[in-house]
């Protein structure tokens, strides 16, 4: 009787929440106050300065982070360029929620695999043993490197309100 999807993630103390109202993946320096409502107005230079090309407008004008093809490497242009204080040195990381779905990870069902180990700067990922991968969020930084390498899209973000 193996553990359903939703137990699992219940079992890492609660790490994706069981009620999922829409939440977004926010630039760096997104504080809980920052009002993007402002961004709707705004000609968005954040989205041309990320060296890494990964802000994203969504369907509301608002910038999202898409880690399907790079990550975040912190060097801070997207902050400096919001011209209204949107975003701002003391926001902080980029705020999600991060974990491996085992029932999607090829080495927790028995393959090796290391994708999303290999690109993390900050060894935050451990094997326990060659096939049980997971994220040791003391050490993740969120730069969001690990997620769109995985080639079973097993790596699960969320974002945080
Ligand atoms: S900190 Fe740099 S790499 Fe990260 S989203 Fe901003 S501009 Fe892009
Ligand atoms: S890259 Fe994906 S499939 Fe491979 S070990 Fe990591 S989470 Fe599992
Ligand atoms: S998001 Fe965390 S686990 Fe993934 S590459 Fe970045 S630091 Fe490593």
């Amino acid at each position: 009787m193996g553990l359903d999807r939703r137990s699992f993630f219940s079992t890492l103390g609660g790490l994706i929440p069981e009620e999922k109202p829409e939440r977004f993946i926010r630039p760096p320096g997104s504080g809980e106050a920052s009002d993007f409502t402002r961004c709707q107005s705004c000609e968005a230079p954040c989205i041309g300065v990320c060296e890494t090309a990964i802000i994203r407008m969504d369907e509301a004008h608002t910038p999202v982070l898409d880690f399907s093809q790079n990550g975040c490497t912190y060097c801070g242009e997207c902050i400096s360029a919001c011209p209204n204080e949107v975003i701002t040195p003391g926001g902080g990381a980029v705020r999600m929620h991060i974990a491996i779905d085992p029932l999607g990870c090829l080495a927790w069902n028995g393959t090796i695999c290391s994708s999303c180990k290999d690109p993390c700067r900050e060894n935050a990922i451990k094997f326990l043993g060659l096939y049980r991968p997971e994220i040791d969020i003391s050490r993740c930084t969120n730069c969001g490197f690990c997620i769109g390498v995985c080639p079973t899209d097993a790596v699960k973000t969320e974002g945080m309100l």
